[in-house]
């Protein structure tokens, strides 16, 4: 449909008002209170000067906060900024100075560290151009389990954060709205040309830039992952926000989605096992939007069959390679369906995804979503490759983003006449499905050989005794690159590089298998949980310097 992001809660609240919009530990948020809170945060907003196009930055966790700022700020007429909350000093003044947010909404917790970007004198700091920051706390209503607070550090050292309420433009939330005006005044956005988000890149391959995504491109994906999932009821589904709302992942699969579909969203604020399992019994959420690692988790957890899974209807995973065994053990636990899917925040995020109701093929991402085209090309060449041969992946569809915030240079990089270069490395088969094979960015050339982290990663993970792996290349005066894998062992086991060595000597061609293993007892990860070769790399680069 072509409509607004706010107009899809207004269509929610105008059928179902009394049905449940949100649910956070025991606290329920009707459509109409969902409504009515975000029209306020609107006309407090618009009342702070907060007009079309303006930037508001979102540094919350899961929690009913976060999605009343993200509506608030779209029915203000603004452009939201997702933020993620674990941001370090020097990502958050990033993020904050390329997109030139005027205001923030976040969390008491959170605080210290956003005093710390603005500086003793914001008017005069790094940005000055973020002139208030609404504040919300557990004051506010907001009945976080102690166990679940940001950031986890401060907690343990009890620290209360100090926040100088009523200077430097900080507002604590509550007052902020009890002093809003009830209704904001209509914008009307243009769907097709305004910006509704500006979504951050991971970061996983290089700096985060400001992906640009119309209210269109947002309600399009959320449309065509209705149009793929097919069975999902007006008013009736509960969707598991176990991933975070400020990822576009969750932000499009469980909150617009949500909201496209009245249903209610269970919101946990950190991914935390016994909660999920404790939400899914209690709460019986029928969709589930995660990434591997969350499946695995759940799967690992020694009690998980104790609990009462069957609520779970349909599962996309998305956001990095969905292992075999993980797919029909959860089905197996769940008696639901998990389908792997994939997509990029370029594209609001979905392009892919497994059927899930019908013929599937495991190990690929699926088929391209409806009103998707997908190609795969000739790196050197551009041209489109036949079926078998592997390329660069491309797509185009209404999900696609509008370019890069403020730049053009990597815009036309990635954009060429409506075409999205992924970056990833595909293959597509006869039948039309599609298999990621690597970023290209993390090929390894060794010895003029191609070499695919993924494909050795994947042989170090059927070993038995290995709990994670990831792959990297190391610089090399002789082959230009080697391999070097970091490899996680299961608790309690003992393996050898020199068993591993003869593992993958028995996998994969000699100039594939790492020369060289170093054994961790864990893997940096992105916050959904995928592995951060990037930091494997520098780790090695200073280490070597
Ligand atoms: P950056 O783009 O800055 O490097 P990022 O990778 O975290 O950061 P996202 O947009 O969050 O950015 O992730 C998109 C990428 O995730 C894809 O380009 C692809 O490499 C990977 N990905 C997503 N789904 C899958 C999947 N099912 N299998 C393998 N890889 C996947």
């Amino acid at each position: 449909p072509n409509l607004a992001i706010g107009e899809l809660l207004l269509q929610a609240a105008a059928k179902y008002p009394a049905n449940e919009a949100l649910f956070f530990f025991g606290k329920r948020t009707t459509y109409k209170e969902l409504l009515a809170a975000a029209q306020r945060m609107a006309a407090g907003l618009q009342a702070a000067g907060v007009g079309k196009g303006d930037r508001v930055a979102v540094m919350l966790p899961n929690c009913p906060q976060a999605v009343i700022a993200y509506f608030g700020v779209l029915l203000a007429g603004g452009v939201v900024v997702m933020t993620n909350p674990l941001y370090v000093e020097r990502e958050l003044e990033h993020q904050l100075r390329d997109s030139g947010a005027s205001v923030i909404v976040t969390l008491d917790m959170l605080y210290p560290r956003l005093a710390r970007v603005r500086g003793d004198t914001p008017e005069s700091g790094p940005v000055p151009q973020l002139r208030k920051v609404i504040v919300t706390s557990i004051q506010d209503g907001l009945p976080f389990p102690k166990n679940l607070l940001y950031p986890v550090k401060q907690r343990r050292a009890g620290k209360q954060p100090q926040i100088p309420y009523g200077k430097d433009g900080v507002t604590r939330f509550a007052s902020f709205m009890a002093k809003a005006p009830k209704l904001p005044a209509e914008v009307a956005p243009d769907p097709e040309r305004d910006i509704a988000l500006l979504q951050y890149t991971g970061g996983t391959t290089g700096t985060a830039k400001g992906v640009m995504l119309t209210h269109r491109n947002l309600i399009a994906n959320a449309a065509q992952c209705e149009a793929w999932f097919y069975r999902v009821q007006e008013g009736k589904e509960r969707f598991l926000a176990a991933l975070p709302l400020f990822h576009v992942f969750g932000l499009t699969v469980i909150m617009n989605f949500s909201v496209l579909k009245a249903g209610s969203i269970v919101l946990l604020p950190r991914f935390e096992i016994e909660a999920v399992l404790k939400a899914i019994r209690d709460e019986k959420p029928s969709i589930f939007p995660g990434a591997p690692t969350m499946y695995v988790a759940l799967l690992n957890h020694p009690e998980a069959k104790k609990y009462d899974l069957s609520s779970i209807k349909a599962c996309i995973s998305g956001s990095a390679p969905l292992p075999l065994e993980v797919q029909t053990q959860f089905e197996a636990v769940t008696g639901g369906r998990l389908i792997e899917g994939y997509g990029l925040t370029e594209a609001a995020p979905v392009t892919h995804a497994n059927p899930i109701w019908t013929k599937r093929k495991i190990g690929t991402i699926g088929l391209p979503l409806p009103g998707t085209l997908a190609k795969v090309v000739d790196l050197e060449t551009g041209e489109t490759l036949p079926p078998g041969e592997i390329g660069e992946l491309l797509v185009k569809g209404p999900q696609v983003m509008q370019g890069y915030w403020n730049k053009p240079e990597a815009t036309a990089a990635a954009l060429q006449e409506g075409w999205l270069r992924t970056g990833d490395l595909a293959q597509i088969d006869g039948d039309g499905f599609f298999t990621i094979v690597d970023r290209i960015k993390d090929i390894i050339i060794a010895g003029g050989f191609n070499i695919y982290p993924r494909e050795v990663e994947e042989v170090l993970y059927e070993h038995p005794g290995v709990k994670e792996a990831a792959v990297i290349g190391l610089k090399d005066a002789y082959r230009g690159e080697t391999v070097k894998a970091f490899v996680v062992l299961r608790k309690d086991v003992n393996v050898s590089s020199m068993q591993l060595d003869r593992w993958c000597r028995e996998r994969l061609a000699v100039f594939k298998v790492p020369h060289v293993y170093e054994f961790r007892s864990e893997l940096p990860m992105t916050m959904i949980g995928k592995v951060l070769r990037r930091k494997l790399q520098e780790d090695e680069e200073l280490a070597a310097a």
